[in-house]
């Protein structure tokens, strides 16, 4: 789940992170009266979840509250496009910040290194709107710490990136800090990505997260209450957001066969052998343990809500549920609904010939294995 802009500045501070004031509103005449609480110098910010908002003019600076009050009215309702995000998104709510006056920009982030399982800081000289240009013509100048999952970062080692991204000595000792709050805000939120770009550097010396980016791990939500009741579904996909609401395991991948499984591993073997079969599956969906009629509906109407999906595929393995169960619970939600596209389910295990006994006779294409499910659906698609 990503957070919006102030609610990743709240968390952040929370951790000890400097950021400026401000409030949020969707209201231009509240902005305009926050903007005068500010003493006029302001920054107008649309709060909508993609990168690159400033080049896309959502980020404007102004000296004085009636400007600030013009533009918030601009800006509400309009739409924002920027390379990051083409479709773009209409902005709803917007931050009205403390002016900062900034002498340098500083790039931090922290997200997890697949490939070295470990967290990794990446901090950079050259922060601002150009980051990705930096990253792109000189990677060199974003220097990766990785942190050790045992022993946390040490200081020292901490010292040494900051001095290695050639930080200016003036902002280093203040750098060191704001990283090991950001790992820690990192850790103590649950998060899967945090990025403050830019980390200005104020003349008068002070370090302030004038912009931050924070996204949570959707699976450790429920640890994290205050942030699910405010969730902002406008950057998802709105079969996953569904699909979270049910509490069933989705996710969409913009092909053509249905998947419908028990287990998370079984749906990934599933979903190799339709790509084997030489079709693209349309989604991960792990029915789970169970799977009561009630459940399968839910979770065969989530996947047929995608209007790219032409054939359905189950795979079901019994082991304590039993297949005849599964089946019934299928045959129950298909007697519910109207499904006009082909199915395949494949039912092993425990009970299983019960299993495919009961779904003989009905629209269900039954299989006893993978392979053979994934052919029966493919070619059923392709006839
Ligand atoms: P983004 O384009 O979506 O990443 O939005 P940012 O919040 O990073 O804003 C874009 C740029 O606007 C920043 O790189 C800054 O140069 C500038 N900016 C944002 N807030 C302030 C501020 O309080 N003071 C000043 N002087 N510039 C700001
Ligand atoms: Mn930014």
């Amino acid at each position: 789940m990503k957070l919006h802009e102030y609610q990743s500045k709240d968390l952040l501070a929370k951790y000890g992170v400097a950021v400026p004031g401000g409030q949020v509103t969707s209201d231009p005449e509240e902005a305009r009266k926050i903007a005068e609480d500010l003493g006029g110098s302001c920054v107008v910010k649309a709060q909508v979840l993609m990168g690159g908002r400033g080049k896309a003019g959502g980020v404007k600076l102004f000296d004085n509250a009636d400007d600030a009050g013009t533009f918030a009215k601009e800006l509400l309702g309009k739409k924002l496009v920027s390379i990051q995000n083409p479709d773009g998104m209409i902005v709803e709510q917007i931050l009205i910040g403390e002016l900062i006056d900034i002498a340098e920009e500083y790039y931090l982030s922290v997200l997890l290194d697949r490939a070295e399982q470990k967290l990794v800081v990446m901090i950079s000289k050259e922060g601002g709107v150009e980051i990705e240009q930096v990253a792109h013509d000189t990677p060199e100048a974003i220097v990766r710490l990785h942190v050790d999952n045992a022993w946390g970062l040490d200081t020292f080692q901490v010292r040494d990136a900051v001095a290695q991204a050639n930080i200016p000595a003036k902002a280093q000792r203040q750098m060191v800090a704001m990283i090991i709050k950001l790992v820690e805000a990192y850790r103590g939120s649950d998060a899967e990505m945090i990025e403050i770009n830019p980390v200005a550097w104020t003349p008068d010396g002070k370090l302030i997260a004038a912009d931050a980016k924070v996204a949570l791990d959707d699976s450790a939500l429920f640890r994290h209450k205050e942030f699910a009741a405010t969730a902002d579904e406008s950057a998802e996909h709105p079969i996953e957001a569904e699909a979270a609401r049910r509490g069933i395991a989705y996710v969409n991948l913009g092909g053509e066969i249905g998947i419908m499984g028990n287990g998370a591993g079984l749906v990934m073997c599933s979903l190799d052998e339709v790509n084997a079969a030489g079709a693209s599956p349309a989604n991960f969906l792990d029915v789970g343990g169970g799977a009561k009629a009630e459940r399968v509906k839910s979770c065969i109407e989530l996947v047929l809500m995608d209007e790219n999906v032409t054939g359905l595929l189950i795979n079901i393995f019994g082991g304590i549920t039993r297949c005849d169960e599964v089946a019934k619970g299928i045959l129950q939600a298909f007697d519910e609904m109207e499904v006009n596209i082909p199915v395949v389910a494949r039912v092993e295990g425990t009970a299983a010939e019960e299993g495919l006994r009961l779904l003989e006779g009905s629209q269900i294409i039954g299989a006893q294995t993978m392979q053979e499910a994934a052919a029966k659906i493919v070619a059923a698609v392709k006839a």
